[in-house]
């Protein structure tokens, strides 16, 4: 049944789930956490309804559960890590602590992470970098089918390519842009889709290349066995950076491009180049904190336009997101909550 549920109630469930696909007591909490933390911050398209994914990646053996990061190059500002296709959950986060300490002893470490499973909410890795009073920058090409269309092309070719920046603010919380190069996210059609939802012209065409406000095109495989396609935001320009994300999240870390029809396997693999710059180091902190400061001050004072309630920084629609479902709890839709029953009921564990 659809449910609203406190996150104290739902960790518990999931990290049940994700145990029972081989992981340990602390990792399966660590990747529920992660999880209800999505929902928490209104992204549910990262959130819990997840997890019937990964208990069938888990299972067909692309998903390895208790997988930790390999070090292949390690010169301290260089980083060249494999999540060996560990809960990306987990590796994401040794991946960030290892380039965090790095940028905090050399001013700056590119991170390259190749093949780690999904690694959810991008903008989690920033917040750890910013939570340490450094700048990231975040590029991610996702192996999985390929759901976006490029820019004049009439079916999908990649993934939704998330890029993230993230920016501490000095005296409040900070900047943190993080989205998919896709117009929506592939995740937000499978929840509009359970819904029964139409979705906004421009986001979608069909398996013939034509416009749609049909999320079920990729969800569901069409009259013809293919499925539709998302549109990049921003035109050419969204699709530029998504070519970017692929080129630098698959290609330069090594993870490896989509260049192949789609199949049905149910993995996600993320490559990630991380850029992570020591405000401090740079000789720079005393004007970046004033100008940034001063910069984020000013866009707060433009007069709200015609339908907006004022100006926002990013970071601030997530952040009130959690004040409100931490109080008021995570509604979870019919079909989403089904899914994750019979997932659970997949690795014998029963949530209700
Ligand atoms: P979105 O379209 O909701 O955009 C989110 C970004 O825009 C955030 O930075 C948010 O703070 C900012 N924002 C939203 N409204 C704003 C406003 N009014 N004013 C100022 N800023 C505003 O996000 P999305 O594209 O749906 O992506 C959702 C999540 O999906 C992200 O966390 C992303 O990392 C994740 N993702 C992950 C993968 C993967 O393979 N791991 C792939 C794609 C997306």
């Amino acid at each position: 049944m659809p449910q609203t549920i406190q996150a104290s109630t739902l960790r518990p469930q999931i990290a049940a789930i994700i145990a029972g696909t081989g992981s340990t007591p602390a990792e399966a909490e660590q990747v529920a956490a992660n999880l209800v933390l999505a929902n928490l911050s209104g992204h549910d398209s990262h959130g819990v309804g997840m997890v019937p994914r990964y208990v069938d990646a888990a299972a067909e053996g692309g998903l390895q559960p208790n997988a930790s990061v390999k070090v292949n190059l390690d010169t301290g500002p260089m980083l060249a890590l494999d999540g060996q296709r560990g809960y990306g959950q987990v590796v994401g986060v040794q991946a960030m602590e290892m380039a965090i300490s790095r940028a905090k002893q050399h001013g700056t470490c590119v991170l390259s992470l190749a093949n780690t499973h999904h690694l959810g909410r991008i903008g989690h890795f920033a917040e750890m970098a910013t939570a340490q009073g450094l700048v990231s920058m975040h590029f991610v090409n996702v192996l999985s089918r390929p759901v976006v269309a490029p820019w004049g092309g009439g079916d999908g070719r990649f993934g939704t390519n998330p890029c993230c920046i993230g920016i501490p603010l000095q005296g409040e919380a900070p900047f943190v842009l993080d989205y998919a190069t896709s117009r929506v996210a592939q995740g937000k059609m499978r929840v509009a889709h359970n819904k029964g939802e139409r979705v906004p012209p421009g986001y979608l065409i069909d398996e013939h290349g034509a416009p749609t406000d049909d999320p079920g095109v990729v969800v569901v495989p069409q009259s013809n066995g293919l499925f539709g396609a998302l549109m990049t935001f921003g035109e050419h320009k969204g699709y530029g950076m998504a070519v970017a994300c692929e080129l630098l999240g698959g290609a330069l870390t090594g993870s490896g491009t989509w260049h192949r029809p789609a199949d049905n396997a149910r993995t996600v693999l993320n490559g990630m180049l991380a850029i992570v710059i020591d405000p401090a180091k740079l000789g720079t902190q005393a004007a970046f904190e004033q100008e940034a400061r001063a910069f984020v001050d000013w866009l707060r004072q433009s007069p709200p336009g015609q339908g907006f309630e004022g100006v926002m920084i990013a970071g601030e629609p997530e952040r009130r997101a959690r004040a409100a479902r931490e109080r008021e709890g995570i509604w979870i839709d019919d079909a989403t909550w089904g899914e994750i029953v019979a997932a659970g009921a997949k690795v014998g564990v029963d949530v209700r």
